[in-house]
């Protein structure tokens, strides 16, 4: 499905000034619009591909939060910053299934929706889907009205109160604006894996799988024909990129 059409008047009335006042609060680091048109093994991000991840509930295990401690690492999320202030990309979630008493332990992070509702609400364009279905938001042109983080039905997104230290090169930020889980884009753009990802697997848990969900002979792709998976609230039909198996 293709992005939704870019909102007329009121994004270019917008973009000019957001653009300017946001830039005030932003550090030094790529813009992330560059992000939108990165290059891929030197190809331009294309719709032939599509990033996901494929998440295995049986093997997360509870506890376990390595892939909440390499986002953290990987994007410089500032552990300095009082805990409710603190942006959170990625969180472990806890269930249990009241009938079976089965417990599951999973982590949650943007979806990477196909028909993204936080693009759709956005005044300014600065939510936007790249070719490759990664969702971001640019922070130059995002000014903070959080209506995004209203529409997401995972809660995926944080608003940046406190002012920022510690900001990655790679990893743009900014105080006032909103952020998410970029499926860490720059990794990807230099073709390796997501840090939870790598995380999980240097922790031989393996619970979580990255690949291209358009190649039917990616791992992934491979898995999903294999295996039962299921979009988390599959009734919004938004078609997500992150799946999950075992839930
Ligand atoms: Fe947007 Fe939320 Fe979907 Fe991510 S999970 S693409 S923030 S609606
Ligand atoms: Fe964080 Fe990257 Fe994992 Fe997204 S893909 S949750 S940004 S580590």
């Amino acid at each position: 499905m293709s992005p939704l059409p870019p909102k007329p008047s009121r994004r270019a009335l917008l973009g000019a000034g957001a653009a300017a006042a946001a830039g005030l609060a932003l550090a030094p680091g790529v813009r992330l619009i560059e992000l939108a048109q990165a290059r891929v093994a030197g190809e331009p991000a294309t719709g032939q591909v599509r990033w996901g991840l494929l998440i295995d509930a049986d093997r997360c295990a509870s506890g376990c939060t390595a892939c909440v401690d390499a986002c953290s690492q990987e994007n410089g999320l500032d552990s300095a910053v009082a805990l409710r202030q603190r942006p959170q990309w990625i969180r472990k979630v806890e269930l249990k299934e009241l009938r079976t008493g089965r417990e599951v332990s999973l982590p949650m992070m943007c979806q990477h929706c196909a028909d993204p509702p936080c693009v759709d609400v956005c005044p300014t364009g600065a939510s936007f889907k790249r070719a490759d279905g990664i969702v971001l938001v640019d922070r130059h042109s995002c000014i903070g009205c959080r209506y995004c983080m209203m529409a997401c039905p995972y809660k995926a997104r944080s608003f940046v109160h406190a002012s920022l230290t510690g900001q990655k090169p790679d990893v743009p930020r900014g105080k006032g604006c909103v952020e998410g889980c970029t499926l860490c884009v720059h990794r990807i753009d230099r073709e390796q894996n997501p840090a939870c990802v790598q995380a999980c697997a240097d922790a031989e848990h393996g619970a979580m799988l990255f690949g291209d969900l358009n190649d039917p002979h990616s791992a992934i792709a491979r898995r999903m024909r294999e295996v039962e998976t299921h979009a988390v609230r599959a009734d919004l039909a938004l078609d997500p990129g992150v799946r999950y198996q075992g839930i």
